[in-house]
C-alpha cells in the first residue's frame, strides 16, 4: 500500500499528496487565497467536509461560494448556526430539519409555546454573529444508533429522534459547533467564521414530515452570506424586484387583471395590455413570414377523438379540464391543451411531398390547462395561456437546418428585446435507459446531433443533460437573464417522432415511397403570458418605445391650446404614433408627473409658442427635455428610435 495518493484537479492536472491529505490542504497547497475561501470539496462526485481526509487516489473539486454546490453548504452550515443561536435565546426548542433553498436556507423548529414573530429577528441574527465570530469549527462525528437516541432522548428533541429510527446503525453522524450538537449527514464548512451577514427573511408555520395530521412547527427562512456587502446587494434586489413584480406593475400600468368572477388563473388582458400584446405578436408575425412559416387558426377545443389519438388523453386527462358534453350524448370535446394535434390534422388536408417540406405552421392559439390554484401564479403560471407556436414538419435530412433557422429566430427575438444574456440546454435521452424513449436508435442519433451541431454553429452557449429529453425526442430549452440577473426558463424548440406516428404523417420520397416526417414544436416567447411577465420584469415597465401602449402623451398648457393639441395627435396618429391628449384641468406639472408614472416615453407640451410657430417643446422620460422642434423632426426622430434592435437575417 502505497502511501501517495494521487489527486486529479478540475483542470485535469494530477497532483501527489501522502494519504489522508485533506480538501483544506490540497487547497492550501494551491494558493493562500483559495484556502481561505475553500466551503467544502467534492471528492469522486461527492461533496463532503473540506476537513475529511482523503485516502484514495481521487477527482477532486474544490468548491467556493461560486459553486452551487459550495453555497449550499454554507448555508445549510448556517442553518446549524441558526439553532445554536436559537437554542441560546430559546430554551427548550426543539429541532425538526433545516435544509437549505434556492437563496438561504430554513429550519423547522417547535418553539414549545414560545413567542416568536418578524420583531425577534435582530435578536437572533445578532445572535448568529456573536456566536460565528467564535470561528467554531463543525466537527464531525460517527456514532452509535443507541448512543445517538439516548443524546435526543436527554436532550427531549422527539423529532430527531423520529428523523433516527428510520436511520440504520453504523451510518449516523452528528456534527457539533460550539455548544450545539445536530443529527446531520453533512457536509459543511470548515468553521462558523465563514458567516459574516445574516438575515431572518420569514416565518411560516410547516407540518412536521408536510403532513397536516401532524403538529403545525415554525419553518424559520433566513440568508447569510461570507461579506455584508452581499447581504446588502441581496436585499437590495430584492427590493427591486418587488418592484418590478409584473402582478403590481400589470395592474398599475392597467395592463391586466383577474377577476375571481371569471375565474381563478384566467388573466383579463386590458386595452393597454392588448396593445402591448398585438404589438409583440405582430412583431414576430412579421419575422415568421420572413423565414417562410405560413400562419394557421383553429378551434379553442376539438373533440375527445384527436385527444385519444394525440395520447394527450391518456396522458393527462383525469388531471385535465374535464370534456365538454353536448345535447348529442355521442360527443365529446376537450379545451385545447395543445396546438400540435389541431396541426397535425392541417398536414394531413392533402396528400405531401418531399419537395413540400418544411412545412411551417404557426399559430397564436390559447390553450388551457388546469393547473391547481395553489400553483397559481400571476401571468406565469395559468390556466388559459396563448402560446407564440409553431410546427415544422420536415424530411430527417433538413432537421439541422430547421433548427438553425429556429435558433436564429429566437435569438433574433430575444436580442430585439433586450436578453442579451442568454444560454441554451440541449436534453439528450439517457442512453443507459433507451426502453424509456420511443423512435429508433438512428432516427435518436441524427436528431441529438443535428441539435449539438445546430446550436454549436450558432455560437451558442449550451450545456448537456443526459436524460432529459422528453420521451418523445431531444429538445433545446433557452434560458435569458433578466436585468437583476435573474434566470428565466423562455422558449424551446422539440423534436417529436411520437406524434407523426401516431396521427400517421406521410410524405412520398423521391423514389415514390412513403416516409414519415419529423416534426418540430417550436416557442420563442413560449407563451405571451409568461413572456409579458418576464418583460415587465425585465423592464420595470420601461418598455421599448416600439412596445410601449402609449408611445407619446400631448400636454396642453391650458384650454387655450386644446385645439391645436387635439390636432397634433390627430396628425401623428396618421404615422401610427399611439397615446393620448391629457385634457384634464391640471397643472402642467402635474400632467408631466402623471405621464411619467405611467411610463408614456415621450410627452409632447403645447402652449403659447408652440401653437403660434407649429411645433411641439419634446420631454423624453428619463432624459428630460429635447427642446423644441416641428412635427415632421419629431416624428423622424419617433421613427427611428420605435424599430426594434436587432435585425433577421432572411431566409
Ligand atoms: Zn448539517
Ligand atoms: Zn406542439
Amino acid at each position: 500500500m502505497s502511501d501517495q495518493i494521487s489527486i486529479t484537479l478540475p483542470d485535469g492536472s494530477v497532483r501527489e499528496y501522502p494519504s489522508g491529505v485533506t480538501g483544506l490542504e490540497v487547497a492550501a497547497s494551491i494558493s493562500e487565497g483559495l484556502a481561505r475561501n475553500v466551503l467544502a470539496a467534492k471528492v469522486n462526485g461527492t461533496v463532503q467536509d473540506a476537513t475529511r481526509p482523503i485516502t484514495t487516489d481521487a477527482k477532486v473539486t474544490l468548491l467556493t461560494w461560486n459553486d452551487r454546490e459550495g453555497k449550499a453548504t454554507f448555508w445549510h452550515s448556517s442553518a446549524h448556526l441558526m439553532a445554536e443561536a436559537m437554542e441560546a435565546l430559546y430554551p427548550g426548542v426543539k429541532f425538526a430539519i433545516g435544509p437549505p433553498v434556492e437563496n438561504g436556507f430554513y429550519y423547522d423548529v417547535d418553539l414549545n409555546g414560545q413567542h416568536f414573530a418578524q420583531d425577534d429577528f435582530k435578536k437572533v441574527e445578532e445572535k448568529m454573529l456573536e456566536l460565528a465570530r467564535q470561528k467554531n469549527e463543525y466537527l464531525r462525528r460517527a456514532v452509535p444508533k443507541a448512543e445517538a437516541i439516548h443524546y435526543f432522548e436527554e436532550k427531549g428533541d422527539p423529532y430527531k429522534i423520529e428523523l433516527l429510527e428510520g436511520l440504520e446503525d453504523g451510518s449516523i453522524t452528528f456534527y457539533t459547533q460550539g455548544n450545539f450538537t445536530d443529527l446531520c449527514r453533512g457536509p459543511h464548512i470548515p468553521n462558523t467564521g465563514f458567516i459574516k451577514a445574516a438575515k431572518l427573511m420569514n416565518v411560516a408555520g410547516a407540518y412536521w414530515r408536510g403532513d397536516e395530521k401532524n403538529k403545525m412547527l415554525t419553518r424559520i427562512y433566513a440568508i447569510t452570506f461570507p461579506k455584508q456587502k452581499e447581504l446588502d446587494e441581496y436585499l437590495h434586489l430584492l427590493e427591486e424586484a418587488k418592484k418590478r413584480d409584473h402582478r403590481r406593475l400589470g395592474k398599475e400600468l392597467e395592463l391586466l387583471a383577474f377577476s375571481e368572477k371569471v375565474g381563478q388563473g384566467l388573466p383579463l388582458w386590458l386595452p393597454k395590455g392588448t396593445m402591448l400584446r398585438e404589438r409583440l405578436e405582430n412583431f414576430l408575425r412579421r419575422a415568421q413570414v420572413r423565414a417562410g412559416y405560413s400562419q394557421v387558426v383553429t378551434p379553442h377545443i376539438g373533440s375527445k377523438q384527436l385527444y385519444v389519438t394525440s395520447g394527450h388523453w391518456d396522458k393527462y386527462g383525469e388531471d385535465s379540464f374535464q370534456p365538454i358534453r353536448t345535447p348529442d350524448p355521442n360527443e365529446e370535446f376537450l379545451l385545447k391543451p395543445m396546438n400540435c394535434p389541431h396541426h397535425c390534422e392541417i398536414y394531413k388536408t392533402k396528400p405531401r411531398s418531399y419537395r413540400d417540406l418544411p412545412l411551417r405552421l404557426a399559430e397564436f392559439g390559447t390553450v388551457y390547462r388546469y393547473e391547481q390554484s395553489g400553483e397559481l401564479h400571476g401571468l406565469t403560471r395559468v390556466r388559459g395561456f396563448t402560446q407564440d407556436d409553431a410546427h415544422i414538419f420536415c424530411r430527417p435530412d433538413q432537421v439541422k437546418d430547421e433548427f438553425m433557422k429556429v435558433i436564429d429566430l429566437v435569438l433574433y427575438v430575444f436580442r430585439s428585446l433586450g436578453f442579451n444574456d442568454y444560454s441554451a440546454q440541449v436534453s439528450l435521452r439517457d442512453p443507459e435507459k433507451k426502453e424509456k424513449y420511443i423512435g429508433s436508435d438512428e432516427a435518436w442519433a441524427i436528431a441529438e446531433s443535428a441539435i449539438i451541431e445546430a446550436a454549436a454553429e450558432k455560437g451558442l452557449q449550451t450545456v448537456h443533460e443526459l436524460g432529459e429529453a422528453a420521451f418523445y425526442g431531444p429538445k433545446l430549452d433557452f434560458k435569458v437573464k433578466d436585468a437583476l440577473g435573474r434566470k428565466w426558463q423562455l422558449g424551446t424548440i422539440q423534436v417529436d417522432y411520437q406524434l407523426p406516428n401516431r396521427f400517421e404523417l406521410e410524405y412520398t420520397g423521391s423514389d415514390n415511397q412513403k416516409y414519415r416526417p419529423v416534426m418540430i414544436h417550436r416557442a420563442p416567447f413560449g407563451s405571451m403570458e409568461r413572456f409579458i411577465a418576464i418583460l415587465i420584469e425585465n423592464t420595470g415597465g420601461n418598455f421599448p418605445l416600439w412596445l410601449s401602449p402609449d408611445q407619446i402623451a400631448v400636454l396642453p398648457i391650458s384650454e387655450k391650446y386644446e385645439e391645436y393639441a387635439n390636432d397634433l395627435f390627430l396628425m401623428l396618429q396618421e404615422s401610427d404614433i399611439r397615446g393620448y391628449v391629457d385634457l384634464r384641468d391640471e397643472k402642467i406639472g402635474r400632467k408631466i408627473r402623471d405621464a411619467e408614472v405611467n411610463k408614456v416615453p415621450f410627452m409632447l407640451i403645447v402652449g403659447e409658442k408652440e401653437q403660434a410657430e407649429g411645433m411641439v417643446s419634446v420631454r423624453r422620460k428619463g432624459e428630460g427635455d429635447l427642446g423644441m422642434m416641428s412635427v415632421e423632426a419629431f416624428t423622424k426622430l419617433f421613427q427611428q428610435l420605435a424599430q426594434p434592435a436587432a435585425q433577421l437575417e432572411r431566409v
